[in-house]
């Protein structure tokens, strides 16, 4: 079997083993893979292996790859920091927007967002380690940030995204990550109906999974070492 195949199956036979230690049906849990700094080819080859969703994290080199693979029918999600002047070649170009976390970005994504397009699907970013310096807005403003988004015609709000801070501590990557859950519980509660729960890298996967994931965002398990980001 070829290593792209092989590697793609690996990836899929870790959340398939978490998802079953959890009690979970894999089928809840869709790969991401996560191409930034990827050549087209690269992308192309793991689509080819049966691959569909792609995450990109800078505008320009996501906007060039996309166009070069027209022909395939893949779904992309933008999973990087959003810039402003950004907000246009985003909310024309790709399916799903992680990481919104400011209502004038939403703005500006919805305003962008082509008529004849399906409406833009959003996670909201939640930082939960309370880090200075990471974006995402604290749990509490959750809840404004829902009721702002709802206004919002030409997005479709579909859960939280979140990026806790790096630890090999399984311990401490469950708690963050369960404390992710819980925002998504409790905004479920006040009815906001939310579907997706985004989070989980190579490295800690299995926790994210144990904490119900819906979406794992992988690139270093599928693409090995990124040259940057
Ligand atoms: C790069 C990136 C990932 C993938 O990280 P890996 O550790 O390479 O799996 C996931 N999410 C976001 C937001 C990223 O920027």
């Amino acid at each position: 079997m070829d290593t792209v195949k092989s590697t793609l199956q690996a990836v899929q036979a870790r959340i398939a083993a978490a998802a079953e230690l959890a009690g979970r049906s894999a089928q809840e849990v869709a790969l991401l893979a996560v191409s930034k700094s990827c050549s087209a080819e690269a992308v192309r080859a793991l689509a080819n292996a049966g691959q569909r969703e792609f995450g990109e994290s800078y505008v320009q080199e996501a906007v060039a790859k996309i166009a070069a693979l027209a022909d395939l029918p893949l779904i992309w999600h933008f999973i990087g920091p959003i810039q402003r002047n950004k907000t246009s070649q985003i909310a024309e170009n790709f399916d799903w927007v992680h990481g919104v976390d400011r209502v004038i970005v939403a703005q500006r994504l919805s305003t962008a967002r082509g008529a004849e397009q399906t409406p833009l699907n959003i996670c909201l970013q939640v930082n939960v380690s309370g880090e200075v310096s990471k974006s995402g807005v604290a749990p509490e403003q959750l809840a404004g940030l829902v009721t702002e988004l709802r206004s919002l015609p030409r997005l479709r709000l579909r859960g939280l995204m979140a990026i806790p801070q790096a630890t090999e501590d399984v311990v401490v990557q469950r708690a963050q990550f369960a404390r992710v859950r819980e925002c998504f519980e409790q905004l479920n509660r006040q009815g906001a109906g939310l579907d997706t729960l985004s989070m989980g890298m190579s490295g800690d996967m299995e926790a994210a999974v144990a904490e119900g994931a819906t979406i794992v965002r992988v690139g270093t398990a599928l693409f090995g070492n990124r040259i940057k980001g």
